[in-house]
C-alpha cells in the first residue's frame, strides 16, 4: 500500500489528497522502507549519538520547521527560532562545559549540524559558525581572558557571532587580503570590506582576518576578535548584501573604516592569523559537510513519499524506473557522503588535529549530494518542485550556497590531488 492510499492517516491529516496539501506536513509520512534507511543512517553511532539525533531531528521538524517559510518570506532574521537553541544546548556542542558549553565529541557536533540543516540553512549556519570558526578558534588560540569573556556567552546564547573572511576581490585566495591592520596605542586599526557576511547584522562578536603587511601575503594575515556592538562600533558599517536566496540570513557587506580593536581582540600571534584560519576552516568543513549531508537527506525524505503518492498513467510514478534510479542516486550519495563526514568526525575525535585531505574530500562530496539530491528531487516534484508551496525548491539555492562556504568545489579538488601528487603537505 502506498502512502496515497486514502485510509492513510498521518498527522491528523488523511493523505491521498492532492499533493498541494501534502507540502504543508512537517514530516512527510515514512514509507514501508524508510526503517532501512534509517538503519543505515544510524550506522555506527553510540546509543548516545543517536538518542541525540533523535532528539534534534523531533526539536528540529516541531519547532523550527514550521516556520522556515515564512521567515524566508518575510526576509527576517529568524532570532526567535535561534533563542530556542541554548535551553537545548544546542549553542555550544564545541564548547566544554566549564565554558557552559555541551561538548561531548566531534562526531555528535556533525550529528547536530546535520539535523538542523536538515530542517533549515540559517539555524544550523548559526551553530557552526559559533563552535566551528569563532569558539573552536578562541579554544585552541585565545588567551584565557577571551574565552572567559566570550565561550559563556556563545553558549549561552547571549552571544551570536560571525566570520568575517570573504572580500570583494575574492573569498578563495584568503592569503591575499586587502583589509589591513594598522598597530595604534592600545590595539589596532582596520579598513576593509568584507561581503557575503551572514550573521553580521544580529551578531555580538566578530572573527575577523586582516593583513598587517599585504605584500608578505598569508605571512601578513592577523586574526581578531572584535565587539561590533562595543569598542569597535565606531568605524564599522554593515549594509545588506543583495543575495537571490537566504534572505532570512540577512547577508552583510562590513565594512571597517579606521575601525579599533584593542589588543585584547588579538587573537594570537601579529602575523599568526592564517594557521589559526587554516584549523578554523578545517573544523567548518566538517560542519559544513555534515549540513550538507542534513539536507541531502532532507531532499530523500520529501521525494520517497512523493514518489510513492504521485500517480501518473493509473500508478505510482515510484514505480517507474527512472524515478527509482534517481532516488537509488539520491540515497548512495547521501550515505556515501555520510560515511566520509563522520570518518572525519572520528578522526577529530581519535585526536587528529588537522585533517586537510579527509576534510576537503568530505566537504566536496557532500556539498555536491546536496545538490545533486535537490535537483533529483525538484525533477520527482515535477512542476510543483518549483512551486513556493514545496520545499525542495528552496533547497537547491541553499545547497549551492555550501558549494561556496568553507572552500569552493574546485578548492577542494585541488587540495586533493595536490595531496595525491605530493604537490602540498597534509
Ligand atoms: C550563502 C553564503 C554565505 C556565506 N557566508 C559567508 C560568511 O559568513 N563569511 C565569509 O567570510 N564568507 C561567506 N561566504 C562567502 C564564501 O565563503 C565565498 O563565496 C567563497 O569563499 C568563494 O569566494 P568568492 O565567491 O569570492 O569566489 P572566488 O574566490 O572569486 O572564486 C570564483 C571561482 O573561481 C574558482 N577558483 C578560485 N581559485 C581557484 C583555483 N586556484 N583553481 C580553480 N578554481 C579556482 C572558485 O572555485 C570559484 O568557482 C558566503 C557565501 C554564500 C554564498
Amino acid at each position: 500500500m502506498g502512502v496515497g492510499a486514502e485510509e492513510v492517516v498521518w498527522g491528523g491529516r488523511t493523505l491521498g489528497e492532492t499533493p498541494a496539501k501534502v507540502h504543508r506536513m512537517a514530516n512527510p509520512p515514512a514509507v514501508p522502507g524508510a526503517a532501512a534507511l534509517e538503519r543505515m543512517m544510524d550506522f555506527d553511532l553510540s546509543e548516545e549519538q543517536r538518542l541525540v539525533r533523535r532528539t534534534v531531528r523531533e526539536f528540529a521538524e516541531k519547532e523550527i520547521h514550521p516556520h522556515v517559510e515564512r521567515y524566508e518570506a518575510e526576509e527576517r532574521y529568524p532570532t526567535e527560532l535561534i533563542a530556542k537553541l541554548p535551553p537545548m544546548g544546542l549553542m555550544g556542542p564545541m564548547i566544554p562545559e566549564r565554558f557552559g558549553g555541551s561538548f561531548s565529541d566531534v562526531l555528535t557536533y556533525g550529528v547536530i549540524c546535520e539535523e538542523l540543516a536538515r530542517i533549515d540553512w540559517v539555524v544550523a549556519s548559526v551553530v557552526s559558525v559559533s563552535n566551528s570558526l569563532l569558539a573552536s578558534s578562541i579554544l585552541k588560540a585565545g588567551t584565557e581572558a577571551q574565552q572567559e569573556r566570550w565561550l559563556p556567552k556563545i553558549a549561552s546564547g547571549e552571544t551570536l557571532c560571525s566570520a568575517c573572511l570573504t572580500e570583494p576581490g575574492g573569498g578563495t585566495d584568503l592569503g591575499n587580503l586587502k583589509t589591513t591592520a594598522t598597530r595604534v596605542d592600545g590595539g589596532w586599526r582596520l579598513t576593509g570590506t568584507k561581503v557575503f557576511i551572514s550573521h553580521a547584522a544580529h551578531a555580538g562578536l566578530f572573527f575577523v582576518v586582516a593583513s598587517i603587511d599585504v605584500s608578505k601575503k598569508h605571512k601578513g594575515v592577523t586574526a581578531f576578535l572584535l565587539d561590533p556592538k562595543g569598542e569597535s562600533a565606531e568605524g564599522l558599517t554593515i549594509g545588506e548584501f543583495p543575495m537571490r536566496t537566504l534572505k532570512r540570513d540577512n547577508l552583510a557587506e562590513v565594512h571597517f573604516e579606521n575601525c579599533f580593536v584593542p589588543d585584547e581582540g588579538l587573537l594570537g600571534e601579529p602575523g599568526g592569523g592564517f594557521p589559526i584560519l587554516g584549523a578554523a576552516l578545517d573544523t567548518g568543513r566538517f560542519s559544513v559537510a555534515a549540513r550538507c549531508i542534513g539536507q541531502a537527506q532532507r531532499c530523500i525524505d520529501l521525494a520517497v513519499p512523493y514518489a510513492s503518492e504521485r500517480e501518473a498513467f493509473g500508478q505510482s510514478i515510484g514505480q517507474f524506473q527512472m524515478i527509482q534510479e534517481k532516488i537509488a542516486n539520491m540515497i548512495c550519495r547521501t550515505e556515501a557522503a555520510r560515511a566520509l563526514v563522520y570518518r572525519l568526525g572520528r578522526m577529530k575525535d581519535a585526536g587528529v588535529a588537522r585533517a586537510s585531505l579527509e576534510s576537503s574530500m568530505a566537504k566536496l562530496t557532500a556539498s555536491q549530494a546536496a545538490v545533486e539530491n535537490a535537483l533529483d528531487a525538484i525533477q520527482i516534484h515535477g512542476g510543483y518542485g518549483l512551486s513556493t508551496e514545496y520545499e525542495v525548491g528552496r533547497l537547491l539555492l541553499e545547497a549551492k550556497s555550501l558549494e561556496f562556504g568553507e572552500g569552493t568545489s574546485e578548492l577542494h579538488k585541488k587540495i586533493i590531488a595536490e595531496t595525491a601528487l605530493g604537490l602540498r603537505k597534509q
